[in-house]
């Protein structure tokens, strides 16, 4: 901690000798742990602007404000030459410690893109998860599955790039059913021009890019010059290529009429969540939007808006000319020269006051605001079940955050368990827990249950937070043996356990039951229908959990017992199997080329695995 601190001078003593450079602060908590990360023209005057009160007109949410002041212990600052220097340093500072208060945006696998993988003689387009810098071409996000998979679709049917992964591609020894559908060059197999190949490539970029007019008039230019040299039939199939490009071009919204690719960012803030929601138009067309929530962000709106910019085009999206943006950044020159370096040609970031710039960002606005709502409405809804649950369970707190276990095996064999969590009634999958069962060697649900809940709670203070509810998949079985752990453990008074076990159809039961410790009978739930939804909810998810587990321990069990016939085949070269591969599947597929591309794997290994298999 620093020298000031530990003499007890306040943080306001040490503002004179804060530089008025530009530079980056950190400020820390009483742990010395950095909850915010930020950068200032002026490093003094920014400073002082946290340990003085706010001036209204600051833009600063004072509530805000006020729980990062509250928290701060200490800070640190960093000179740098210029303004553009501390931007870096600010945005790799974030990166490197993913300060508390600081906005950090995660990798959101909700959102598919389409991935074209250029670097390939006879690229191929396929829905990824994760936008990687290897060197291929993204496209999207798009907001759902769905739409990202009727686009694919809509660019197999058009254009005739192939259709098959890469590993098939490298395998196969004739066309598929997609070249007598005349929708495949088939380059798996025959000599296909690697320049017809590249133009198609460049029209389904173009198409992806939202140039469907530009590639409409290519087309058409294309049509009129076989119609000219009396290619009919190459002329009939432009003709229908080009409707095809038409009819999607019908379905989309057209929003500005310059053509010009822009992103619109918008921002809508409360004191529990801020939203950021980002509009993609290209070349006019509204192709897609995207939101971002934060919870626990204490920066202003132009701070928040800025780090997004960095973090969002850094991973790789595709960088327009034009962005749009909520609020005056007072940074926007270096942003922009920063966004130009990583993009290779000029950007411009604009807050536009009147016009079409300003309806496009009033629609991204409105959108900002309906899903800060939703997620504020939503979270209200958990607050007034959960509130209802304890009241039935007669809990003295909130079950705001709880815990709930259950096992996995088949006739004893590799036997799981799970730990799932929900904080405020949403599942917090960071925090679920996987275990596989060392100490019970038959098969014994109960004793399962003893071991995972003694791992888990038996720890002390690291064992720390305890929830207020904790679950067990069973009933008054299973509901004692973990009532007795706590209790050894001492915390039997800290935490509430209810069980929650299966209806029994043969004694004609309608619905699950849940038992509370000291009662005979289970709880009547009585009309609250959807808190007993809301616990078996969580036991599903605990159970699909341990189940997703327990295959693939069972799987890598059998993966191991396959491979421990094969000559040259050791531990170490089984885990670099297991590792890259994952399952028997993936092995078998593999091409003696493939294999011997993992290290240790000589020709000779690779023929032996392929034999085996092959058996
Ligand atoms: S014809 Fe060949 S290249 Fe085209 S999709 Fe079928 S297997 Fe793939």
């Amino acid at each position: 901690m620093d020298k000031d601190i530990k003499e007890g001078k306040s943080l306001v003593e040490k503002l004179p000798r804060v530089s008025t450079s530009p530079g980056v602060y950190l400020m820390k908590d009483i742990n010395g742990v950095i909850i915010y990360v930020g950068k200032a023209l002026n490093l003094r005057k920014r400073m002082a602007s946290y340990f003085f009160l706010p001036s209204l007109d600051s833009g600063r949410t004072d509530i805000k404000t006020g729980v990062l002041i509250n928290k701060i212990s200490d800070f640190e600052t960093i000179i740098t030459e210029t303004e553009n220097e501390a931007l870096i340093l600010e945005s790799n500072l974030i990166k490197k410690y993913r300060p508390r208060y600081n906005i950090i945006l995660k990798d959101d696998k909700r959102y598919p893109s389409l991935r074209l993988n250029v670097n390939d003689p006879y690229p191929f387009l396929g829905i990824v998860r994760k936008i990687k810098n290897d060197g291929a071409q993204y496209f999207g996000p798009y907001s759902s599955a769905y739409s990202v998979r009727n686009t694919l679709k809509t660019i197999n049917r058009t254009f005739k790039l192939r259709k098959c992964r890469t590993r098939d591609f490298k395998n196969r020894t004739r066309p598929c059913l997609n070249y007598q559908m005349n929708i495949c060059l088939a380059p798996c197999c025959l000599d296909v021009d690697k320049d017809i190949y590249s133009d198609i490539v460049k029209e389904v970029a173009l198409f992806l890019n939202g140039k469907s007019h530009a590639l409409v008039n290519k087309i058409k230019d294309e049509m009129t010059s076989a119609a000219g040299g009396q290619d009919y039939e190459k002329a009939a199939i432009l003709r229908d290529k080009m409707f095809a490009i038409k009819k999607t071009l019908e379905k989309q919204v057209v929003v500005t009429n310059d053509f010009i690719d822009r992103d619109v960012i918008a921002i809508a803030c409360r004191p529990e969540y801020t939203v950021i929601t980002i509009l993609t138009v290209r070349g006019g067309l509204l192709i897609g939007s995207r939101h971002f929530c934060f919870s626990e962000t204490v920066s202003i709106e132009s701070e928040i808006v800025r780090n997004f910019i960095m973090q969002y085009y850094i991973k790789n999206h595709y960088i327009p000319k034009e962005i749009l943006v909520p609020v005056l950044l007072d940074d926007v020159y270096i942003l922009e020269k920063w966004l130009g370096t990583l993009k290779k040609l000029k950007v411009r970031i604009l807050f536009p006051k009147r016009g079409n710039k300003k309806k496009l960002l009033n629609i991204a606005l409105q959108n900002a605001e309906n899903e800060l709502m939703d997620r504020v409405v939503s979270d209200s809804k958990h607050l007034d079940l959960l509130s209802r649950l304890q009241k039935i369970i007669k809990m003295d707190v909130l079950p705001g955050h709880i815990e709930c276990f259950d096992n996995s095996n088949i006739s004893g064999a590799d036997p799981v368990s799970s730990m799932v969590v929900f904080k405020n009634g949403k599942p917090e999958k960071k925090s679920y827990r996987r275990y596989k069962i060392k100490t019970v060697v038959e098969q014994n649900d109960y004793a399962y249950m003893s071991e995972v809940i003694e791992r888990r709670y038996g720890k002390g203070g690291a064992s720390k937070p305890y929830p207020d509810l904790l679950i067990v998949d069973g009933g008054k079985g299973q509901l004692n043996i973990a009532v007795s752990i706590l209790k050894n453990l001492g915390i039997n008074e800290k935490v509430v356990v209810i069980g929650i076990a299966k209806k029994d159809e043969g004694k004609g039961e309608t619905s699950d039951k849940v038992y509370m410790f000291g009662r005979a009978n289970h709880v009547n739930i009585g009309r609250q229908g959807d808190v007993l939804l809301f616990l078996q909810y969580i036991r599903d998810e605990a159970h699909r959990f341990a189940i997703s587990f327990h295959r693939l321990r069972r799987s890598k069990t059998t993966l191991r017992s396959v491979l421990d016939d094969i000559p040259g085949i050791g531990k170490k070269r089984k885990g670099i199997l297991l590792k890259h591969f994952g399952g028997i599947k993936k092995i078998m597929e593999a091409s003696i080329e493939e294999l011997i591309t993992l290290p240790g794997i000589s020709s000779e290994v690779a023929e032996n695995i392929k034999e085996k298999f092959d058996r």
